[in-house]
């Protein structure tokens, strides 16, 4: 995966949702760099043609135009949720949608990551495609991937479909 051709990531979420976990899981030990932006946490790593951009999402509306600069021009999404936190969802929603009215990323291949299935209850992936309206997703081809960043569950379907988008 690392020494397939140049492929632009950016993983996204709420915060507290996994993100930083998963990064560090997919950096397997490298380092990881956060880049000094204003309203903006950006925690980057680079390893063989790949280069991951890590962000919250949500945050306030003023700092949208410092993320979409980190977001043009890359090949994927990631979007994290945590699945354990169905209170958190409709926020999830809201943002993934505003996210892909961007121009830019409409139709970019999107992953969802339902995060921390290793904690019970959390919401399955039928109710997922329900509660954040992904059949109101047209131009983007999108897929679900319940994992555990912690746990490192299906991280392995992470990468073969990161595999896939760079070819
Ligand atoms: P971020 O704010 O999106 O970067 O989220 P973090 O990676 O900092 O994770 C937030 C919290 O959730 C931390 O306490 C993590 O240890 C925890 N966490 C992350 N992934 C999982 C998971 O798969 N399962 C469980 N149970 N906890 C997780």
């Amino acid at each position: 995966f690392w020494t397939t051709k140049q492929l632009e990531v950016v993983l996204v979420g709420l915060e507290n949702s996994g993100k930083t976990t998963l990064l560090n899981v997919l950096a397997g030990g490298q380092d990881m760099e956060t880049v000094p932006t204003i309203g903006l946490n950006v925690q980057m790593v680079r390893r063989g043609g790949v280069c991951l951009k890590c962000w919250d999402i949500g945050g306030q509306a003023e700092y949208r135009r410092e993320w979409r600069r980190y977001a043009m021009g890359c090949d994927v999404i990631m979007y994290v949720v945590d699945s354990a936190a169905p209170a958190r969802l409709a926020s999830a929603k809201r943002e993934l949608h505003r996210l892909l009215e961007d121009r830019q990323l409409s139709s970019t291949p999107l992953l969802v990551l339902a995060n921390k299935i290793d904690l019970q209850p959390h919401v399955g992936e039928a109710d997922l495609i329900k509660e954040l309206n992904m059949d109101y997703i047209m131009d983007s081809p999108w897929l679900i991937i319940p994992i555990s960043a912690l746990r490192r569950v299906n991280i392995d379907q992470v990468l073969n479909w990161l595999t896939k988008q760079s070819r």
